[in-house]
């Protein structure tokens, strides 16, 4: 579960983690004058409240100096579609603006915890190349990159803090309170859950305070159970479909191909995923519908697909172990009833009764490609896709 910024600020405080002041979030331009005047005295910067960064560069972040300019920023934010490089093509719908109180800023740091598989601890990763974005300088740079691995029965230590203080250059009256701010900020990390914690970027402001312009946090949904106080929390848009596949047990990761995955069982859906890359392609998503693949499903999951804009065809790999394939291809047929299918289909089946299965397809007259090995169907697929993008 992705946090928003202002929910993730709001936590960052409770950690003793300097945020700007805040006016909080406004929905609709009545709320703006009590919002200014809760963040104080201007200029002021308005936020908009989506599950994404890279806001800034898409006219999501606005500092102004009047009220009037406020009004107007507010204006054209609330409800405006926001698409950055991190929303896979889409737009989110602008619907909350936060209002806080500018920073004057003289210099902006990177600094977040994740966690590191390879090491199997939570690692805080810091650069002094803040405000940019993290993998790119990950790649072109990544001596810029500084770590510290996490115990986590203890947190960051105050010697590791310190150490990423002296690399990251923090000026020397600024260094205890780093050393504050990076252990809350593990600490946070641990209390929440989380996969990720991020405060990009942490400034230096004018009068030479650290402040955490920006905050984000994942929760990771497998504890969510014991995260008692985001019980209840809704779930933002950009997650949107992945919510929409789990009330119907299917499971949905989006990801920033053209090619929609319907596959079932989890392994052959990695499988499957390797192999259109193998065969030139990208997929739009993981999708596992599940050992049953019933009609209802396989509709459940068209539709799903198909909201995402950005693919261009859909490959269907379906095993009938559990589940036939004849009735499987009537699932498939059934769900294509239902759903307005533009882009180009590949079907593959296999397994019990596939000949009955292929027969109902090929007899049915809905225009798709069947394929007998999953190396035919990833490259039907990758040149499907490849034709429609043209
Ligand atoms: P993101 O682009 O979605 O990550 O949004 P951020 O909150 O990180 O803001 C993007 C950029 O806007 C920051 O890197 C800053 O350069 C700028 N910005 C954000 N808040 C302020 C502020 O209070 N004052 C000033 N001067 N710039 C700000
Ligand atoms: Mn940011």
């Amino acid at each position: 579960m992705k946090l928003l910024e202002y929910e993730a600020k709001s936590i960052f405080s409770g950690y003793g983690i300097p945020v700007p002041r805040t006016g909080g979030v406004i929905t609709k331009l009545g709320q703006l004058p009590a919002a200014l005047r809760r963040a104080g005295k201007g200029p002021w910067v308005l936020k908009a409240q989506v599950l994404a960064g890279g806001r800034g560069k898409a006219g999501g972040v606005k500092v102004v100096k009047t009220p009037a300019d406020a009004r107007a920023a507010a204006q054209a934010m609330l409800g405006m579609r926001i698409a950055t490089h991190q929303t896979h093509g889409a737009a989110l719908t602008v619907r909350e603006v936060l209002i806080d109180q500018a920073s004057r800023i003289s210099r902006e740091i990177y600094l977040s915890v994740v966690l590191d598989r390879r090491e199997a601890c939570p690692v805080v990763i810091a650069s002094a190349e803040g405000g940019m974005q993290i993998e790119e300088l990950a790649k072109s740079k990544p001596e810029a990159i500084l770590k510290e691995a996490v115990d986590p029965s203890r947190g960051l230590e105050s010697f590791q803090a310190r150490r990423l203080a002296f690399r990251l250059r923090i000026p020397g009256p600024q260094i205890p309170a780093f050393v504050r701010l990076a252990q809350s900020l593990a600490r946070v990390f641990l209390d929440y859950d989380a996969s990720l914690v991020e405060v990009n970027p942490l400034v230096i402001t004018g009068s030479g305070e650290l402040v955490a312009l920006d905050g984000k946090i994942v929760v990771d949904d497998n504890a969510l159970f014991r995260q008692k106080t985001l019980a209840g929390r809704k779930d933002g848009e950009a997650s949107a479909l992945e919510l929409q596949a789990k009330k119907v047990g299917i499971s949905y990761i989006g990801l920033d191909g053209d090619i929609g995955c319907m596959i079932n069982g989890a392994g052959l859906a990695m499988g499957t995923m390797d192999t259109v890359a193998l065969a030139g392609g990208s997929p739009a998503n993981f999708l596992d519908v599940g050992g049953g693949a019933t009609a209802k499903q396989v509709t459940a999951a068209f539709k799903i697909l198909l909201k995402d804009r950005k693919v261009k065809a859909v490959l269907v790999n379906i095993f009938g172990g559990i589940m036939r394939c004849d009735v499987i291809a009537q699932g498939v047929l059934e769900a294509l009833k239902n759903v307005n299918m533009k882009v180009p289909l590949v079907v593959r089946l296999e397994g019990t009764n596939v000949e009955e299965g292929k027969r109902l397809l090929k007899e049915s007259r809905v225009r798709l490609t069947l394929a007998d090995t999953l190396w035919d169907a990833a490259q039907k697929a990758v040149t499907a896709a490849k034709g429609a993008g043209k």
